[in-house]
């Protein structure tokens, strides 16, 4: 991989055609050591954040030996850029060609499941084998979290009890519950609360967990979105794990995705053309910019002038446009840039390390992204490696912005209103 001081330094020797993911793998370093290092229990990259392989190195560098995974596809990926780690496959719904695989091919031994049914298919999958660590995913409110994830999966409370008895029943290794408090979750204390959640659960169901697992959902940093410190979300889970009944060896594990590899990737685009306030670029909702269109999420950006020339003043509000012809390709931002920006010119949009190119696709002929190393800060850091906050130019934007931040409820808030 080509290193380059900085995007200015691409930008004025290749003057890039395809959109090109500057990374920075010191930025999952400096994230990795910090959690391994604060992180009062073991800690699983969740793959799905950003499977890059140059990620899954840089992890495993760091000391990073344990990694959440979701399908067949991540487990080999992980075996072979961090070989003799150990996995644990997270997702409440596997095939069971991926758990027999997973668990006869690869040694993984940690499976999660939230129903009776998942339970039975890992144990018939895995031959009755005894020797399994099995963890109960609970459903747990996601308040103050930009994404839910408690919609689609979690056994909900009053199911709860039965099942962990029936995981105690079904290993002599370990049994674990497991929860995801909602991704880019803005309140530290929600860690908290879903652990009482469980302690609940477990009391109930009379059985002692051998893992507390508090999953992901750590946040980051974007324009209107700047949350506490990472160490108060570590200290509400010291909290919630000191008010558990758990016996003296209890594990604890998280899952962290977007927290440490939020700030390692930027996205290098070029403008094809300027209409008014609208950018067209040459990547957009179905290459790495799913969530600045579907979120409306105003990810921070940098011009970069085609002859070179850095311009900073005179911002005026922008939109983009990717270059596909469905116009849903659509980031509304609004994106704070020189107003002189023109056609030729490069946009670094920041701070997407974590579900940007893990989503891109290729439809309609785009997609393809080129891979930069690039050696200065990113935009903005949870770890000291830049600012704690990303500027936003005026007033109303940054109302704007934050009003966005609380995201329409699907049907996960009704269920959980039902209850
Ligand atoms: C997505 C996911 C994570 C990571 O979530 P972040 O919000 O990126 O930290 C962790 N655990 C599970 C089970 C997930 O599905």
């Amino acid at each position: 991989m080509h290193t380059y001081h900085n995007p200015l330094d691409l930008v004025r020797e290749r003057s890039p055609e395809r959109p090109v993911a500057l990374v920075r793998p010191d930025a999952v370093s400096v994230a990795a050591r910090w959690f391994q290092a604060e992180f009062k229990g073991d800690v699983f990259y969740a793959v799905k954040a950003n499977p890059s392989p140059w990620v899954i190195r840089e992890l495993a560098d760091a000391g990073v030996r344990s990694f959440d995974v979701a399908s067949l596809n991540e487990v080999e990926l992980v075996g072979e850029h961090a070989p003799g780690s150990r996995m644990a496959f997270m997702h409440p719904v596997k095939s069971r060609v991926a758990i027999s695989a997973a668990y006869f091919d690869h040694g993984v031994r940690t499976f999660s499941f939230d129903t009776h049914e998942e339970l039975a298919k890992i144990l018939d999958a895995t031959g009755q084998a005894k020797d399994l660590n099995l963890i109960v995913r609970m459903g747990v409110q996601a308040e103050g979290a930009a994404y839910s994830l408690s919609g689609k999966f979690g056994v909900e409370s009053h199911n709860a009890p039965a099942l962990l008895l029936a995981a105690r029943r079904s290993t002599q290794d370990l049994m674990g519950v497991s929860f995801h408090v909602g991704s880019q979750c803005m309140r530290p204390t929600a860690y908290q609360a879903a652990m009482a959640q469980a302690s609940r659960a477990l009391v109930r169901a009379g059985v002692l967990a051998d893992v507390v697992d508090v999953g992901g959902g750590f946040p980051s940093i974007y324009p209107g979105m700047v949350p506490p410190d990472m160490s108060e979300y570590l200290a509400a889970i010291d909290r919630g794990f000191a008010d558990m009944m758990v016996h003296e060896t209890t594990e604890l594990w998280c899952e962290p995705g977007r927290a440490l590899v939020a700030e390692a990737s930027s996205l290098l685009v070029k403008v094809e053309l300027k209409k008014g306030d609208a950018l067209y670029l040459n990547d957009g909702s179905y290459g790495s910019l799913f969530d600045a269109a579907h979120m409306k999420w105003p990810f921070p950006v940098k011009l970069f002038r085609k002859n070179g020339e850095v311009v900073e003043e005179g911002l005026k509000p922008f939109r983009f446009y990717g270059p596909t012809c469905d116009s849903v390709d659509h980031m509304p931002g609004p994106f704070y840039l020189p107003e002189s920006v023109d056609e030729g010119d490069y946009i670094e949009i920041g701070m997407l390390g974590a579900y940007g190119v893990a989503m891109s696709t290729r439809f309609n002929g785009f997609g393809e992204t080129d891979i930069a190393q690039v050696s200065d800060a990113p935009m903005a850091s949870m770890y000291g490696l830049a600012k704690r906050s990303i500027a936003t130019p005026r007033p109303e934007a940054e109302e704007r912005k934050i009003v966005r931040f609380s995201r329409p409820k699907g049907a996960a808030g009704k269920k959980r209103r039902r209850r």
